[in-house]
Formats: C-alpha cells, sequence, structure tokens
C-alpha cells in the first residue's frame, strides 16, 4: 500500500490568501487569477480540488496522502477535503505558534476539526524551537494524539518566488538538534523531520539516533544534496536506514499544484534509490507506506 506523506493541499483559500501582497489584483475571481500567473489549474472549490486529488491518487496506485493546508488561515479547506474523503486524506496544517493565542488555535484544530499533524515552519515564522509556545504545541499534540512537522534546513517556497513575494527567512532556527531538544522533553510524540533534514542530513540523523520519536520524510527532490559534494540518493537512504531503521522513514513526494499533480518521478527516484540501498521488500513496503499507516491508522 502506496501512501504520500507530504502533499501541499494548494487550494483557491491558499491563492487569495498568499497573493494578499501581491497588488494589482482582481477581488473577485482573485484565486483563479493567480492560478493563470502561475500556469495552474484552477482549484476552485476545496471539495472539487479534493476530488481531483483522489483522481490523482487513484491514477497512480496511491491509497493515502497527507495533504498539508500551506498557510496559516487555510486550514478549513483541507479539513473539507479530509471531510470529504476520510478513507484517503489526513489533515495537516501550517502553525505559527508565534501568533495569538496558539492554545487555543490548536486546540480547536486538532479536537475539533480533526486535523492530524500540526506543521512548524520555524525559519519562516521566526520563532526559536526552545521558546517555551513551542513546548505547549507538543503537549496540545499530545494531548490530542498528534504528530508535529517540523521544517528544518533550507526552506524555499516556489510559489512565492514566482509570484515576487519577498521571503525573509531565518535558516538558523530550523535546526535538527533543536528539535532533538524539544523530542526529547515529549517522548510520546511523533516527530517528522521533512526531507532528511533538507541539508542537515547529520543533524537530523543524530536527532532520530538519540530520540526514538524522530521520522525522517524522504519528500522532495531533495536538491539539497547540491550542498554535499558527490552524494547520491542511494547513499542518503542507506545512511537513514542504518541509522533511524526501516520503521522512521516516511516516503513522501511534495506534490502541490495541477496540472502537474503527483509526482511519480520523484516516487521512481526514491524507489531506484531504496532498491541501490539494498532494501528488502520488506523494508521498502514499510517506508512506502506501512509506517505511515501505523502513525496515522484509519479511525
Ligand atoms: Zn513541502
Amino acid at each position: 500500500m502506496l501512501c504520500d506523506a507530504h502533499c501541499h493541499f494548494f487550494s483557491s483559500r491558499f491563492l487569495e490568501l498568499l497573493s494578499q501582497p501581491v497588488p494589482g489584483l482582481p477581488e473577485s475571481g482573485r484565486a483563479d487569477a493567480v492560478a493563470s500567473m502561475l500556469g495552474w489549474e484552477p482549484p476552485g472549490s476545496a471539495e472539487a480540488l479534493a476530488d481531483r486529488w483522489v483522481a490523482e491518487l487513484d491514477r497512480h496506485g496511491v491509497a493515502r496522502a497527507t495533504l498539508i493546508a500551506s498557510i496559516p488561515g487555510d486550514e478549513g479547506s483541507v479539513q473539507a477535503a479530509v471531510a470529504r474523503h476520510p478513507q484517503r486524506f489526513v489533515g495537516a496544517f501550517m502553525f505559527n505558534p508565534a501568533a495569538p493565542d496558539p492554545a487555543g488555535r490548536l486546540k480547536t484544530l486538532l479536537e475539533d476539526r480533526g486535523l492530524r499533524m500540526v506543521a512548524l515552519f520555524p525559519a519562516m515564522h521566526r520563532y526559536r524551537l526552545d521558546d517555551p509556545v513551542v513546548d505547549s504545541v507538543f503537549e496540545a499534540a499530545a494531548a490530542a494524539g498528534a504528530v508535529v512537522f517540523v521544517h528544518c534546513g533550507v526552506l524555499t517556497v516556489g510559489v512565492r518566488k514566482r509570484l515576487g513575494l519577498p521571503s525573509p527567512f531565518d535558516l538558523r532556527l530550523g535546526d535538527p538538534l533543536a528539535v532533538a531538544a524539544v523530542a526529547s522533553r515529549h517522548p510520546t510524540v511523533p516527530i517528522v523531520v521533512p526531507h532528511f533534514g533538507a541539508g542537515l542530513l547529520r543533524e537530523a540523523l543524530m536527532a532520530a539516533d538519540t530520540c526514538a520519536n524522530v521520522l525522517l520524510d524522504t519528500s522532495s527532490s531533495n536538491g539539497w544534496m547540491k550542498y554535499h559534494p558527490g552524494l547520491t540518493l542511494d547513499a542518503v537512504f542507506r545512511q537513514a536506514l542504518a541509522v533511524a531503521g526501516p520503521d522512521r522513514l516516511l516516503f513522501g513526494t511534495d506534490s502541490s499544484f495541477f496540472p502537474r499533480g503527483w509526482q511519480q518521478p520523484v516516487h521512481d527516484a526514491q524507489v531506484a534509490a531504496l532498491t541501490a540501498a539494498n532494501a528488502s521488500a520488506d523494508v521498502r513496503k514499510r517506508v512506502l507506506g506501512g509506517n505511515f499507516a501505523r502513525l496515522f491508522p484509519l479511525s
């Protein structure tokens, strides 16, 4: 069973919120205007986009996927997608704990609205992972049985660049060693570090090695490998399997918009790398879906 732990739900509301600072866009039909600037299909309603995703997953033989609401304020779109296809989608959301009332917002999103993964982007929202507010996020996740995702390493948001939006990120704030510190205080909360640490592979492996609740996602084309001379995806998988083991790697693609759709080439490259890393059929099964099913059991 193939499951994708990392997809972005680029809804109409997402495009509306993201493009607020872009001048000259119409107020009505704003999402469609942005989609057309980007050369994307207009996402339509959240329900229509959810159906588009299901058809796409069916076409590629993907059983389930995590959908990330990728800007604060767009959680309702992912909630609607999950409500429409609860057997296919797990709801995740970008969360800024530095904004007002983090505890109240989290309680609503996790307990009332049924979303299952909080996604933190400390470099984007510019807070430290050792800030007490981050502990409160982990406490809320523990109470709700939710997962916390922490983006570390290099962070680029392609759609922001395309729209000419500034991205004043502070990459020092996304450090897997800071994740390890908070992970060790909240051992019951599963924590996902995406893209093998996105350039901080060594630190991500150190975090996984010392904290049994840290998992790594394999998503995206892993372009960060350019920072490591000679590094190959085969070697990344071999090392991650050796350190984190086969139960703590989650397959993902980082798919996001249509018409590009689900990123089959990313999947194919990862399966080839797993094979080259001598992963057995059993290990491949765990990485490609078994670990996802354990982390996000169907209710
Ligand atoms: Zn992503």
